[in-house]
């Protein structure tokens, strides 16, 4: 990844452009575009092997506006500062755009599970609770799952803020297993969620879903069930990539006849890795893992990381691209965002995209207060109410008023959160 890249930095650009366009005044900008609360510290863990390491751990709280702070925590070796301040603010906008009653948060701690056992994931779950239990609460700020952590760090998580706090507190945390407060759909929700969006796009666009090709980079949470919904709608997926752990590098696996899901799973780890020499053996390709980005195919999912379509490989992208779905958070740096706009292609921008993990989160909520739980299919139809929409909200603005559609977003965003702030009189 480009070291000199700050994802901060880019989210208070996308910002800036739009509170110039709705003529935000100078102190609601200066309060929305930085966070309201940070959060930095140090969790030490007694390791295995009897020695001590200290793993850094960061909760950043951008907006409360309209409700609870709410967003992941993700467990990265590369985990930065301004990586979770990007991630918060992208939260704030993302809980407004599908109009739920939460604001902004983000959570990280520097250190890769992989190279960790159970016992000493659960040491970093509980300390990071233990730094900032005061801080986050039902009412207060709602972590969640994320890159690289699960519904077993999310028990532990709530586990120790009910031990501080004495008592229970199912709601201090979203993504809980199901049995324990946690939602039916959840594990689904964001893949699905980018799929019923990339569905309302084609329809926008005159194109049958049924007609198309599509290239995932990410083989997670996400892009494997935004695959699964994709197949199901009878889509052919083409290609998908992740990371190596081994080589430390990513790879992309093509079939052009179409992936099958389910033997992809079969050579899949916990973390996304697929099997190199058993995708072979299943007559898959293994290529360079940037290879996904230059598929000739309909549409593109970046579902992996942050930063990957930038100015140096927009270009490589095929013309029968007509569509990006962003599955990842702020996968497309600025530059490369001006070349797709300039292009023609259509984005469906990430905080609308993937926002399905945390309306499902927010379902979660509603059902853990109501104490009742909803069957799956009542979820996600719920889930697909919501997100279409959000959608179309997004959509009607853009041909009205001309828009790219990540400024129509930004725009239904930014006006509704500083709606929020001026009305509780902070700005
Ligand atoms: P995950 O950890 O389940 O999977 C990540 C995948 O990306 C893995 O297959 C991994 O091998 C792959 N990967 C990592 N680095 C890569 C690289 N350089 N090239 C190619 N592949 C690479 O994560 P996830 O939950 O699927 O999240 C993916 C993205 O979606 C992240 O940006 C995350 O913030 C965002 N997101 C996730 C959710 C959610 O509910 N899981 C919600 C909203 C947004």
């Amino acid at each position: 990844m480009d070291k000199k890249f700050n994802p901060f930095k880019m989210a208070q650009q996308q910002f800036d452009e739009i509170a110039e366009k709705l003529s935000l005044d100078q102190g609601t900008r200066q309060f929305l575009r930085n966070p309201q609360k940070e959060m930095h510290f140090s969790i030490p863990v007694k390791m295995d092997d009897g020695t001590t390491q200290v793993f850094q751990g960061f909760r950043i709280q951008h907006n409360s506006a309209r409700g609870p702070h709410k967003g992941g925590i993700r467990f990265h070796p590369q985990e930065t500062v301004d990586t979770v301040r990007a991630l918060s603010t992208w939260m704030t906008w993302k809980c407004a755009v599908v109009d739920i009653p939460l604001g902004g948060g983000k959570g990280g701690v520097i250190c890769d599970p992989h190279n960790l056992s159970n016992r000493e994931q659960e040491q970093i779950c509980r300390g990071f609770i233990r730094a900032i239990a005061k801080d986050i609460g039902p009412l207060v700020d709602v972590p969640a799952p994320d890159v690289m952590t699960n519904p077993q760090h999310m028990v532990w998580m709530m586990d120790e803020y009910e031990k501080i706090m004495g008592g229970k507190f199912p709601g201090v945390i979203t993504g809980k297993p199901v049995g324990m407060g946690g939602s039916l759909g959840r594990t689904e929700a964001t893949g699905y969620g980018v799929m019923y969006t990339v569905r309302e796009a084609l329809k926008a666009m005159g194109i049958d879903i049924k007609t198309t090709t599509a290239s995932f980079q990410g083989f997670g949470n996400v892009s494997q069930y935004a695959i699964d919904l994709f197949q199901q709608y009878g889509g052919k997926a083409v290609c998908v990539s992740c990371w190596d752990q081994a080589d430390q590098k990513s790879y992309s696996f093509i079939k052009e006849s179409g992936i099958n899901l389910q033997e992809l799973l079969k050579i899949t780890d916990k973390f996304g890795g697929i099997n190199k020499a058993k995708a072979v053996e299943l007559g898959y390709k293994v290529s360079d893992g940037n290879d996904w980005l230059i598929q000739d195919v309909d549409i593109l999912v970046p579902a992996a990381l942050e930063n990957q379509i930038h100015g140096e490989n927009v270009n490589s992208i095929s013309k029968r691209v007509k569509l990006i779905a962003e599955g990842a958070n702020g996968p497309t740096t600025p530059e490369a965002d001006k070349v797709i706009h300039e292009r023609g292609i259509f984005v469906i921008p990430d905080f609308l995209a993937n926002a399905g993990g945390v309306t499902c989160s927010y379902f979660e909520q509603v059902q853990g207060n109501m104490n009742y739980f909803w069957s799956k299919e009542e979820v996600l139809s719920k889930l697909d109410d919501a997100m279409t929409k959000a959608f179309t909200a997004v959509y009607d603005l853009s041909k009205r008023k001309n828009l790219f559609m990540r400024d129509a977003a930004y725009m239904i965003s930014i006006s509704r959160v500083a709606e929020a702030s001026k009305n509780r009189g902070w700005v």
